[in-house]
């Protein structure tokens, strides 16, 4: 997972109409703000700059070039003249790249005792933005707008989010999840429209079964076991049981010899994130506990009992994040706290993601009570301090619909001896009662995707990428007015698709 191949393409507006000096103008300025956004440090990748469009023929040739790049994941465009709006119209229906519109101007200030007429006309992005903001909208096109000088920390801190968001959207175009085993019988939240699902999010669930999964588990040798082992050792503290010469060392092995596995098949088949089912574990030892754990730890999506949109929802979290230090996880809400504004403890039966852990994980093994299978290998950690976001993705039949809870990890209150799986404690912003009522008055799943990387505003640019339907729970949330976004969400969602559907 990397961004060095992605580019984001800036394209300025401008038209004729002022003459070929001011053209020259609007290009140099154009050139030095795209070079000064390269180097404040600030972006994930780059920004290239392609040039002034003046015309309808310039604006549609950029675009298609654009469309069919390999490199190019998104589009900012920015009117420094006036460019009459009508000249983006065939551009803007074929447009298949993120768009962000960024509302700036070169100069900062108004240079008081300078200013004529030239340079009114020059500097003319505060009326050449809302002509092109009009025909956006008027075509109903998603798209970012950022407003404010490009210079300032906050500007760029919008763009690079975006630019984040489209590099995980690039990523899903035709991403491969692949489900070892179907979704758990008769659980309808962790289900869906699989051809919905790809046609809004472009991405591909395929099946493989479990069967072919043990056949690769058969060909691991000991010695790949050995070396993997010796890996664990120099990462983990094994408790007494899981190290060599212990009770249960074995189940450690056996579970090393699954991730082996599991790693192999899901590179032969490309793909970038999967989904396991306790239930489903047909000439397997055990759950693959350790190795959801360290794969998702490695960039993959998961998704417990079959639940593919999480496990697609977690890969593209894995990229927006990328690079980022704080760590990103797949959890299920588990067990309350109420006391205070009370809490959520977080975990799963074992596959919760390293990286959100400032610990040094411990290497246990343990009976799972379901399932049937031997004691599996797992990592026990509890989840650091620190604001970040919980999401999900629900399937609401006429729609898919996103949730996301900004929430607050805080310490346990005291140690948890007892508890053999790895742990985050949060409480959801603006408090339990309120954000637990929300997310079950919108439909929310019990297996999450979370960050401490990510904000609400991550979700906001990729719900208006992907055009799907985005509820946010956060400190100013009422059920009040939650319930009457719910109500009107219902029928804009109804006309909405009247209105753009050609
Ligand atoms: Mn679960």
């Amino acid at each position: 997972m990397n961004f060095d191949n992605f580019e984001i393409w800036f394209v300025t507006g401008a038209q004729l109409l002022y003459g070929g000096e001011t053209v020259k103008q609007v290009d140099a300025h154009s050139m030095a703000m795209v070079d000064g956004l390269n180097r404040s440090g600030q972006l994930p990748f780059k920004i290239v700059y392609k040039g002034t469009v003046n015309s309808q023929a310039e604006i549609s040739a950029q675009f298609r070039q654009a469309n069919n790049s390999k490199s190019c994941v998104g589009i900012i465009t920015w009117m420094h003249t006036f460019s009459p709006a009508k000249m983006w119209i065939d551009a803007l229906k074929s447009l298949r790249q993120p768009l962000l519109h960024l509302h700036t101007q070169f100069q900062r200030e108004i240079p008081w005792s300078e200013i004529d007429m030239d340079y009114m006309n020059l500097n003319q992005s505060a009326h050449g933005d809302r002509e092109f903001g009009y025909i956006m909208s008027r075509m109903r096109k998603p798209r970012k707008v950022v407003v404010g000088y490009w210079e300032d920390a906050d500007v760029q801190e919008r763009i690079a989010v975006w630019m984040r968001v489209c590099a995980a959207w690039k990523d899903s175009q035709g991403m491969k999840i692949l489900r070892f085993g179907d979704n758990m019988n008769n659980v309808a939240v962790t289900d869906g429209d699989k051809v919905e699902a790809e046609m809004v999010f472009n991405y591909h669930v395929d099946y493989c079964p479990v069967g072919d999964l043990a056949k690769a588990v058969a060909a691991v040798t000991d010695t790949q076991i050995d070396k993997l082992i010796a890996g664990y050792e120099s990462l983990y503290t094994f408790a007494d049981e899981a190290g060599k010469g212990g009770s249960k060392h074995n189940q450690v092995r056996e579970a090393a010899r699954i991730e082996i596995a599991l790693r192999r098949v899901l590179e032969e088949a490309n793909a970038k994130a999967f989904t396991t089912n306790f239930d489903d574990l047909h000439g397997l030892n055990q759950l693959a506990g350790l190795a959801s754990q360290r794969l998702m730890n490695d960039g993959y999506g998961f998704g417990a009992e079959g639940d593919w949109k999480t496990a697609a929802l977690l890969r593209t979290m894995k990229v927006m994040a990328n690079g980022l230090s704080g760590g990103t996880s797949f959890l299920e809400d588990y067990v309350y706290h109420f006391k205070g504004k009370g809490a959520i403890l977080q975990a799963h039966m074992l596959e919760v993601c390293p990286s959100i852990t400032a610990e040094k994980p411990r290497l246990e093994v343990h009976p799972l009570g379901i399932g049937g299978k031997a004691d599996p290998a797992r990592l026990v950690f509890t989840a650091h301090e620190g604001a970040g976001v919980a999401a999900t993705i629900v399937d609401m039949g006429n729609r898919f619909r996103l949730i996301v809870n900004e929430v607050d990890c805080v310490p346990p209150e005291a140690d948890l001896p007892k508890l053999p799986v790895a742990r985050a404690f949060w409480t959801p912003r603006p408090n339990l009662q309120t954000a637990a009522r929300a997310w079950i008055q919108a439909g929310g799943t019990h297996h999450t995707s979370f960050s401490y990387d990510l904000t609400a505003e991550y979700f906001e640019d990729y719900a208006e990428l992907a055009d799907v339907e985005l509820l946010k729970i956060n400190a100013e949330t009422t059920i009040d007015s939650f319930k009457h976004d719910l109500r009107l969400n219902e029928v804009y969602y109804m006309l909405n698709r009247a209105v753009t559907a050609r």
